[in-house]
């Protein structure tokens, strides 16, 4: 299976305030995001699950091309997608679609929905006529009754509904969705998420699923990476980084986690580091209830894990110390 969009060593470092950097003289940098590799498959979703702070949005942006990375590759259909600006941007941007967790936020409040979808629909070559089958797509029906409304009489589902349209009206290949349902009521949550496995299969979309909830994680995703300080650390398919948790930070991850701990939840103990001067060897060392003399020394490289093909963990666990 040939991926559409694939991401070698992605990499941000955002630079630090001097302020800041007298603190910590060791680095100047917030190391937001170390060397993530990725691949997105049309008609599959890949989850991406960690804290807040782990580097999950930076990922996303740098994905879109929203602002320019550090180091690593990005290929589109087995070709570099580096984009500057204008045209190509343009191009891109109609492959590669991103929805925000605040539906408010990414809507014009001074604007309607009719106007939202329009706008995007000239934008990518097609005709504002299309606004209300976009509608139907996301399950606003009848269309009439919201064309011509403003974000503030919507609900925030409706928002969000409204916001995944306007993704749509592109013709993506691929969705980044950025904790998509975070900041709507639980009630609702699996709503949206049903609605965008359905825009999966009728529109073979590659779908990235950012989230720091497991369980709706295991729920709708196809394969599952888990990233902790930066770095992507556990991989495979969610039903077996789920049940088969390997590195220890995963399952710390699903023991806290409500409706997928075996045992009642331990709370997840310390703090993740700082990424200003994150630590030697395993970024999760400090924290780690196995941590060995390597761990502290040396970063662990992807290592597979037991029978099951595609499943990886990066820790020391699982392979021989250099
Ligand atoms: P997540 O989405 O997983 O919560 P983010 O990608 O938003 O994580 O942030 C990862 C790290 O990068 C955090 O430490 C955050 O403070 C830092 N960061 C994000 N954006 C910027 C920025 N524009 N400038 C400086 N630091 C940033
Ligand atoms: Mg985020």
């Amino acid at each position: 299976m040939t991926a559409v969009l694939e991401a070698a060593g992605l990499t941000k470092h955002f630079p630090v305030r001097r302020r800041v950097r007298e603190v910590f003289r060791k680095g100047r940098a917030v190391h937001a995001v170390d060397d993530v590799d990725l691949k997105l498959h049309r008609g599959r979703v890949t989850a991406m699950v960690g804290e807040s702070g782990s580097g999950k949005s930076t990922v996303a942006r740098l994905l879109a091309q929203l602002y320019p990375r550090t180091a690593g590759t990005l290929v589109l259909h087995g070709k570099p997608a580096t984009v500057r600006g204008g045209r190509r941007f343009r191009a891109y941007t109609g492959r590669v679609q991103m929805i925000f967790q605040d539906p408010f936020a990414s809507l014009n409040p001074a604007h309607t929905v009719r106007y939202h979808l329009t706008r995007a629909l000239r934008l990518h070559g097609r005709v504002p006529a299309e606004a209300a089958e976009l509608l139907e797509q996301v399950q606003l029906t009848p269309p009439e009754r919201f064309l011509d409304k403003f974000p503030h009489e919507l609900s925030g589902g409706q928002r969000q509904r409204v916001a995944i349209a306007r993704a749509v009206a592109a013709r993506p290949e691929v969705l980044l969705a950025d904790e998509p349902v975070s900041m709507l009521d639980v009630s609702i949550r699996l709503g949206v998420l049903n609605l965008l496995r359905k825009l999966r299969d009728r529109l073979n979309l590659a779908i990235l699923y950012i989230t720091h909830d497991i369980a709706s994680a295991r729920y709708f995703a196809d394969e599952m990476l888990v990233m902790y300080a930066g770095r992507v650390i556990e991989g495979g398919d969610s039903e077996t980084v789920t049940q088969r948790a390997s590195h220890p930070y995963t399952r710390l991850l699903i023991s806290s986690a409500p409706g997928l701990a075996h045992e009642p939840a331990s709370p997840v103990e310390g703090e993740p580091p700082s990424l200003i001067a994150p630590p030697s060897g395993c970024r999760f060392h400090p924290r780690c209830p196995h941590a060995m003399a390597v761990c502290r020394t040396d970063l662990p490289p992807r290592f597979d894990i037991g029978d099951t093909p595609g499943h990886w963990a990066a820790c020391w666990l699982y392979g021989a110390a250099p």
